[in-house]
């Protein structure tokens, strides 16, 4: 057996040499790209692929170099069964790769690789019913010759070569960009090279009455595209560069250790480099191990900032029909709560006759809840314009000191109705001047709020409010404080974002949505000046202060 490899390997021409080296080079690097990530479907069949290849490759090596020999028979037989094999596993690969998810479950792959079974068992049992090999015979020349059962061969590799190239074409039309280039790629590929294939191996043997002489073009062109493959599913990031060129190296480096170790001229320096041969095999698959962890987690991050992105863009979307939903309803809403508000005031101060007590009490309760909700529906309402950006803003020259002796005049009914003591102070003389540019309305919004919020917030005492001037007379302070119900250092934090409101605060006040301060924020920011809370905590009362710009 040895000696009839031996002379099977002197047989070699230099054609059957470069393919036997070609062959084990493209199993190589299938076998690296396998290795970069053993888990995909199409990774494990690239390398099937490649390793059919080769021994496809291997068995023309062997058919050619036993050509004259008593072998040949069996080489030949040989050659069909691998070259068989090629369709199938072409067809697994490029199946993984249309979908990974896609599995052919087993009793189904059973079906599909019966064909082959049953195809080699023919060749191996009855040589000549689809080919034999016919030696030199009465001066006609060795050759191929194909048997009636040859149409079977031809229908099945057709088959699985087709079965292959269709879920890829479906593939090319779905998909669009990038994906669609590498299926585009790989498709001229396969198709280029299964076409010349047929050609050079089924007919030009049978047009050229069974001669061989071109089946080494077959076997260069499978693994040219073995690497062409490799080359576009590298180019387009399907498998990745970086994890497939440290394993190449790496193999490259085991490879010359392990040839040293033929080379060892004693047993000491033989047991020395299989120590480092092991060393490097251990520590390298460390290296590829960190290599490969450190891309895939680099994967995760990019996969969830896509996945980020996508959801902002959605909230945003969302966010957005909200706030329009929220204007739509709050303007329906408004014109007839205002029309409450109206009749429920002329009811109470007798434009429709005489009330009773208990009606006018009635009626003064409708009146308040009115007013409570049509303050609630003025913040969504300032809500989603700040949203839209539709907040619009007239900026004037506005007295800071008239508006908020106008204001406290209004507030300090407020207060006597809740039993609560009212005091403002304006610090200066008589004629100090407190004038900032801005939206009137708006600031008014905004310091009503604010008193408000010490009415409703405090059960019993006083509320001071007061107006002061920076040193330099560059700023503005407006000040409140209440002996209130306080608040915690956390909820001093949170009460200026959207929706909130302190822990329990719905037992002292329920009707609160906790936008007034967000609204007051969002209009103090656009003044550009600053809106903040205070407070010694719970119980302790709270601070509250707006800073502006004076006008210079
Ligand atoms: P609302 O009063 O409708 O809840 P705001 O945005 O005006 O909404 O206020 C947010 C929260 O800030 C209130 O729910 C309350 O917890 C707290 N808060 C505001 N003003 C005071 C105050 N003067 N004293 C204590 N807590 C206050």
């Amino acid at each position: 057996m040895s000696i009839a490899l031996f002379d099977l390997i002197q047989n070699l021409s230099l054609t059957s040499w470069g393919i036997v080296v070609g062959s084990a080079l493209a199993a190589i690097l299938s076998g690296v790209i396998f290795w970069q990530d053993t888990t995909k479907r199409s990774s494990k069949f690239f390398f099937l692929l490649g390793l059919v290849d080769a021994a496809w490759g291997l068995s023309y090596a062997s058919f050619s170099g036993s050509i004259g020999t008593t072998g040949v028979g069996d080489a030949a037989v040989l050659l069909y069964i691998f070259s068989a094999l090629t369709p199938f596993t072409l067809f697994l690969f490029l199946y993984a790769f249309s979908d990974e998810s896609k599995v052919i479950p087993f009793k189904r792959f059973l079906v599909l690789f019966s064909p082959f079974l049953v195809i080699s068992a023919i060749l191996k049992m009855y040589p000549g019913f689809i080919v034999g090999y016919q030696p030199l015979l009465d001066g006609v020349p060795d050759r191929i010759a194909f048997g009636i059962g040859f149409p079977i061969y031809i229908i099945y590799a057709l088959g699985f070569v087709s079965a292959a190239i269709y879920p890829l074409i479906q593939k090319y039309r779905e998909n669009a960009g990038i994906f669609k280039a590498a299926i585009g790629e790989l498709l001229t590929v396969v198709l280029v090279s299964s076409t010349t294939i047929f050609i050079v191996s089924v007919a030009m043997p049978m047009i050229l009455h069974g001669r061989y002489e071109f089946f080494w073009v077959g076997h260069v062109v499978a693994i040219i595209s073995i690497f062409a493959i490799a080359f576009i599913l590298l180019k387009y990031n399907f498998w990745n560069l970086k994890v497939i060129a440290t394993e190449l190296f790496i193999s490259v480096v085991v490879l010359i250790f392990i040839a040293e170790l033929f080379m060892a001229s004693s047993p000491e320096e033989l047991s020395l480099e299989f120590i480092i041969t092991v060393l490097i095999v251990f520590s390298s698959s460390f290296l590829v191990g960190s290599v490969k962890r450190e891309i895939q987690s680099k994967e995760k991050i990019t996969l969830l900032v896509r996945d980020l992105d996508l959801m902002s863009k959605r909230l945003k979307i969302l966010d957005k029909k909200k706030s329009e939903f929220l204007s739509i309803a709050s303007h329906h809403l408004r014109d007839p709560l205002t029309a409450i508000k109206g009749y429920a005031s002329m009811l109470e101060e007798g434009s429709f006759g005489e009330l009773s007590l208990a009606v006018r009490e009635a009626v003064g309760k409708i009146f308040t809840s009115s007013g409570h909700l049509i303050t609630m529906i003025s913040d969504f309402m300032d809500i989603s314009r700040i949203e839209s950006g539709e907040m619009s803003y007239s900026f004037a020259n506005v007295d800071v000191k008239k508006l908020v002796i106008d204001l406290a005049d209004g507030m300090k009914q407020s207060a006597d109705r809740a039993h609560l003591g009212f005091h403002i102070s304006i610090e200066g003389k008589d004629d100090a001047t407190f004038i900032t540019v801005g939206d009137a309305g708006k600031l008014r919004q905004v310091f009503s709020n604010l008193i408000d919020n010490s009415i409703k917030y405090t059960p019993s005492g006083d509320i001071y409010v007061a107006l002061s001037k920076s040193e330099n007379g560059k700023k503005i302070l407006f000040s409140l404080s209440d002996t209130g119900i306080g608040m915690t250092e956390t909820t001093k934090e949170k009460i200026f974002h959207k929706f909130s409101r302190a822990d329990g605060v719905s037992k002292v006040y329920t009707e609160g949505t906790g936008l007034g301060l967000y609204v007051a924020k969002e209009i103090i920011r656009k003044h550009e000046g600053r809106i903040w809370a205070d407070s010694r905590g719970e119980g302790h009362g709270s601070s509250f202060y707006v800073e502006l710009d004076a006008k210079k």
